[in-house]
């Protein structure tokens, strides 16, 4: 790895613990998925690593809360400016523990960074508010405080954003840290905890702990240090760490899997929308929570809409994220290949029709590789469409009436995001407001920002990460009542 590395010194594969790179007892490996090599081999701190972390995190907040908000900003800035100086070696781990492409992972570096830069300069702005009360001679206040020590689970797909989106905040707020990354991406973290360092981020504020989840996790929801749980990944383990987080009455900030419909109207301009498809649903080979995983399309327009997707999806290149004639990365794991292949089998048997694709591309390109697939004429009940794909595998259903499209798109568990592209403004009301999302992109492809909130409903998640209410998610309220003034 480090051979890649402008920087080699961004390349470390020991846990990060009050300032202090950590061996574990035994280790993991890392493997890059375009040619399924292993490219390191990661300390497993276990439950030993982590309550060290905790007890560190615990000891960093008692000074790190007292620390002015403009201190903290300057030192976020340092990390923001530090990480964008460093952007091309950040994306080159990206791309190489997970594959997506380098130009997709040189985005993400950028997007991550956003993050920082929005919550140094939210920082400033974190205050309370004084009250009417209907005491005589008293005055009323709320102050705004840091929760405390939180604790993260991130996932592999934006192996540097999901970092700095959930850190940044807190940081700014003035908690204190302990990430577990997902144990495919541990070397981002780690290259952002060297970062982190560099800035002058006081040893024990951010503090990644790698290894087993199973033997991390219950030690971050169950450490009464620890206030918060601020998660990232599928629904099933968001659902776990809920339970095991009720017990400490701890605040918890989920953001799980998605099954976002891509609504294209009867009067929508199809090129525009067939480009949307293209970039909700392809972009890091259709592993993110927000990728379009229905396309819910009226009758008269469906078939132009498959001719258009057909044009673009055919010409789809899938290869390593490093070539620059790749349009895709790989999928993150072998396994990933199969399940996805699995789903579009299914599709085929149950009678939809494959239009391109469908097929592993594994044994061709010698990585866990699948071909950017188009499926027409599906049922809304077989199993690409009831699950979350989180691969390059695009679906088109016909449905004609608004009320059966709001209904086929909250028929589902999940509320994460939706697209929707009509050019009728009235649509646009009735369309937004019956369906059950945290998150809807009008004739638009993608919707997260530094500046924006990020949620979902359902089972897709509680709280919002980004703009104001990601910074307010990090802090408590607390009331003051003065009396006899
Ligand atoms: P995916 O299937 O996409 O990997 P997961 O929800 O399994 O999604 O993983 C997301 C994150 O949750 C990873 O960091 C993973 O290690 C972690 N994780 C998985 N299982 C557990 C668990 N039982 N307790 C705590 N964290 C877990």
């Amino acid at each position: 790895v480090s051979d890649r590395l402008t920087d080699k010194s961004l390349f470390r594969s020991e846990s990060f613990i009050g300032g202090e790179w950590v061996a574990g007892a035994s280790s993991f490996e890392v493997t890059n998925p375009a040619n399924n090599q292993v490219i390191a081999e990661v300390g497993d701190v276990g439950e030993a690593g982590a309550r060290q972390a905790v007890a560190r995190a615990a000891e960093a907040f008692e000074t790190w809360k007292k620390v002015s908000p403009f201190e903290r900003a300057k030192l976020l800035m340092k990390w923001y400016d530090l990480i964008l100086a460093n952007q091309s070696d950040l994306a080159k781990l990206i791309t190489l523990e997970m594959g997506k492409t380098y130009r997709e992972a040189m985005g993400e570096v950028v997007y991550g960074a956003g993050f920082i830069e929005w919550s140094a300069e939210e920082a400033k702005r974190i205050h309370g508010e004084t009250l009417a009360t209907p005491f005589p001679g008293s005055r009323g206040w709320t102050i705004r405080q840091p929760v405390g020590v939180v604790g993260c689970i991130t996932p592999w797909n934006f192996p540097n954003a999901m970092i700095t989106r959930k850190c940044a905040p807190a940081l700014a707020a003035g908690c204190t840290m302990v990430i577990k990354p997902a144990p495919e991406t541990p070397l981002s973290a780690l290259a952002l905890a060297e970062l982190a360092k560099r800035a002058g981020i006081p040893d024990g504020v951010f503090n990644v702990v790698c290894g087993d989840a199973q033997k991390i996790g219950p030690v971050l929801t169950g450490s009464p240090e620890v206030r918060m749980i601020g998660f990232t990944g599928s629904t099933q383990v968001g659902k776990l760490l809920m339970r095991q987080a009720a017990d400490g009455v701890k605040r918890v900030a989920l953001e799980l899997g998605g099954n976002a419909p891509f609504i294209v109207m009867d009067d929508a301009d199809i090129e525009k929308a067939a480009d949307g498809v293209i970039a909700s649903k392809f972009r890091v080979s259709g592993q993110t929570c927000v990728s379009a995983n229905r396309i819910i399309a009226q009758p008269a327009i469906a078939d132009k809409l498959v001719a258009a997707l057909e044009a673009r999806v055919s010409k789809l290149k899938a290869g390593d994220g490093f070539a620059d004639d790749s349009d895709l990365g790989p999928l993150v794991h072998m396994e990933a290949v199969t399940r996805v292949d699995k789903l579009v089998q299914q599709a085929r048997e149950a009678g939809a029709r494959i239009v391109t694709g469908g097929k592993r591309l594994d044994g061709e390109l010698g990585g866990a590789f699948y071909a950017p697939t188009l499926i027409d004429g599906g049922d809304p009940k077989m199993d690409v469409a009831c699950n979350e794909i989180f691969g390059p595998v695009a679906s088109v259903y016909r449905v004609e009436s608004e009320a059966d499209i709001i209904k086929l798109a909250n028929d589902t568990p999940y509320g994460l995001a939706a697209y929707i592209y009509t050019q009728d403004v009235n649509r646009v009301h009735r369309l937004t407001e019956g369906i059950e999302y945290g998150m809807i992109g009008v004739n638009a492809p993608m919707v997260g920002a530094a500046s924006t909130p990020f949620g979902g409903v359902k089972e897709s998640g509680i709280g919002r990460e980004g703009g104001k209410w990601g910074v307010e998610e990090f802090t408590e309220l607390k009331y003051v009542l003065l009396g006899g003034v």
